[in-house]
């Protein structure tokens, strides 16, 4: 994992105003990034770094992928750029209170996540302790999971 990341940003609707404060808290951190967002989301999070640009006099060239909104297919999206091995870091802010139209794709998200050991939060507290870390700005090297015994498995 490179000191640039490409971090996924995720919130189902009840949880993007909790998002935005945590981006608009951390907006210096984040725009050194790469960020991948699904589609609502990623609109909110532009805004809200233009914004801050704005406000700081600040010209910098925002990387943002925004692919298509959660329940359109952007969850499942984000998997495959997990299974390619093209996301480092995934903040989801999914909402444990609600049924979602996409919650088959919300858990095929998370099982991807776990199985590629990308790094990953679920909540604000979990995010804070992510982006405050030392290894936040650093290169990591990432363990390779073997998938061997699988791939290679007596059928
Ligand atoms: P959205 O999708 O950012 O397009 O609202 C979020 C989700 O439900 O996965």
């Amino acid at each position: 994992m490179k000191k640039a990341k490409r971090i996924a940003l995720v919130a189902h609707d009840n949880r993007k105003k909790d998002l935005i404060e945590w981006v608009e808290w951390n907006w210096e951190l984040l725009i050194k990034h790469k960020l991948v967002c699904t589609g609502t989301t990623g609109g909110l999070i532009e805004n809200a770094l233009q914004k801050k640009l704005k406000e700081h006099h600040k010209e910098v060239t925002l990387n943002i992928l925004k692919l298509k909104s959660g329940p359109l297919g952007g969850d499942q999206q984000l998997g495959a750029l997990i299974c390619e091995g093209e996301i480092d870091i995934l903040i989801f802010l999914w909402d444990a209170m609600e049924p979602q139209p996409h919650d088959v794709d919300v858990k095929a998200l998370l099982r991807i996540t776990t199985l590629y050991n990308v790094v990953s939060a679920c909540n604000r507290a979990t995010a804070d302790f992510i982006i405050a870390s030392s290894l936040f700005d650093a290169d990591y090297e990432t363990i390779e999971i073997d998938f061997s015994n699988y791939l290679n498995r007596r059928i």
